[in-house]
């Protein structure tokens, strides 16, 4: 499917039935797969051969729908989880242990910012966070010997900073880590981060990809670009004997699918948090439209940034999608098609009026969730971080004042014009 262009893709990658198949990707719901000989079975538990035989290691209903997202990216293999922290968690671990240290760029998702910050430190795992408009030189200097993974989100939330791709990948190269991006709010329409330097993606495909608010999910992306056999001594759980597996190795066995085949086989068997079939089978839907609304997300959005950075009563307004912004210059670089339909915006007057500001709308709803078809809004300081203090929120460069909004498909002038009630009562 590589050579079609990405609408195709979004269409017709992943499920190709054979005679007298169902057209449409079926829903496999069925844990397990039945086998004629005890042999044939016994040869996939050694990995001797490949097939299904329990859904929490694979399904053939989630492995269409990886592969489709998989050539989405630009991927030689990929894996769903049961949800986008699940996926940044297992993506991290595959390739770090105890004693081990990673870097992660301070702008990223507060769910993703517990994970590594605090959680990870309980199982060992040492995390240094860096601003991500650092320069080289300092995201150097936070590089230990033990560094195993640098991790940036392409348009971090809720912030909205775009990475500098390129800079983070060579910083990783140099120090032979791979570069993990989180690429949930660009999506594989807006920007393929293989295509400038990042070795693994990861999604939360709870957003865009579903597109509807429907199922939490996630996925994970191997680029197959990273050589884990040049630094194995780094990576002695992809290069060395796996005691569980009758040591095999994976580098050695399973080539540029060592990465996946290994989060597989060994940590969503451990671990288990797979994506159910029909919450796949769902997610497949969204991803047939969504190279059809993720340009409807951005065209509006950026109508409506517009519109709030000409308002009076606006004070501020952070959409990488307008010409002034600080991060305009990497938008048009890394994203030239559009960034995302969310955009983050304060109200003259501060934290109160931003409150009582949300209370007035009529067809924008409240509600904890970006990047689906209806408008909605967030005030991360009365929510997602209510128990920080604004100095808090100011280091985490969530404003006291600031606004969510994640601008859905609906008319642009229908959502305008409930911003413009809304303000008209503040
Ligand atoms: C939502 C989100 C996550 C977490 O995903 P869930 O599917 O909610 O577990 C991770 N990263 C980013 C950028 C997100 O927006």
């Amino acid at each position: 499917m590589s050579e079609y262009k990405i609408e195709t893709k979004c269409i017709q990658s992943g499920w190709h039935p054979k005679k007298g198949e169902p057209r449409v990707l079926p829903i496999y719901q069925s844990t397990t797969f039945k086998y004629d000989t005890s042999d044939q079975m016994g040869r996939l538990f050694d990995l001797e051969d490949s097939g299904y035989f329990y859904t929490r290691l694979q399904n053939p209903t989630n492995d269409a729908v990886a592969q489709k997202i998989c050539e989405l990216e630009g991927g030689v293999a990929a894996m769903l989880t049961s949800s986008g922290q699940a996926a940044n968690y297992y993506a991290v671990f595959n390739i770090c242990e105890t004693g081990d240290h990673m870097v992660c760029s301070s702008s990223v998702y507060g769910g993703t910012f517990n994970l590594f910050g605090a959680t990870l430190k309980k199982q060992g795992i040492d995390c240094t966070f860096i601003d991500p408009d650092a320069s080289e030189e300092e995201i150097a200097a936070v590089f230990r010997p033990n560094t195993k993974v640098l991790f940036a989100e392409t348009i971090a939330n809720p912030a909205l900073v775009v990475l500098d791709i390129e800079k983070f990948a060579r910083a990783a190269h140099k120090h032979g880590v791979p570069l993990i991006v989180d690429n949930t709010f660009a999506t594989p329409i807006n920007c393929r981060p293989f295509e400038w330097g990042a070795d693994i993606v990861t999604h939360s495909t709870t957003k865009y990809m579903d597109g509807h608010a429907m199922c939490v999910g996630g996925c994970i992306v191997d680029s197959g670009n990273f050589d884990w056999t040049q630094y194995g001594d780094k990576f002695p759980g992809l290069t060395k004997p796996d005691p569980t597996y009758h040591g095999i190795v994976y580098t050695e066995k399973f080539g540029k699918g060592a990465y996946i085949t290994k989060a597989t086989a060994q940590i969503m068997r451990d671990l288990g948090s797979i994506q159910s079939p029909q919450n796949a089978f769902l997610l497949n839907v969204g991803l047939e439209t969504l190279h059809l609304r993720m340009p409807r997300h951005c065209e509006n959005a950026k109508k409506v940034a517009e519109f709030l950075n000409s308002h009076e009563k606006v004070a501020w307004v952070n959409y990488a999608g307008l010409p002034d912004n600080r991060y305009h210059a990497l938008a048009e670089k890394y994203m030239p098609n559009g960034t995302c339909g969310v955009i983050s915006f304060g109200l003259k007057g501060g934290r109160e009026v931003s409150v009582s500001f949300m209370d007035q709308l009529e067809l924008i709803a409240i509600v904890t969730h970006v990047a689906d078809a209806r408008t909605c809004v967030l005030h991360p300081a009365s929510h997602t971080h209510r128990q920080m203090t604004d100095e808090q929120l100011v280091e985490a460069g969530v404003a006291p004042d600031l606004i969510r909004l994640s601008v859905g498909l609906e008319n642009a002038g229908d959502i305008i014009a409930d911003l413009t009630q809304a303000l008209e009562h503040i």
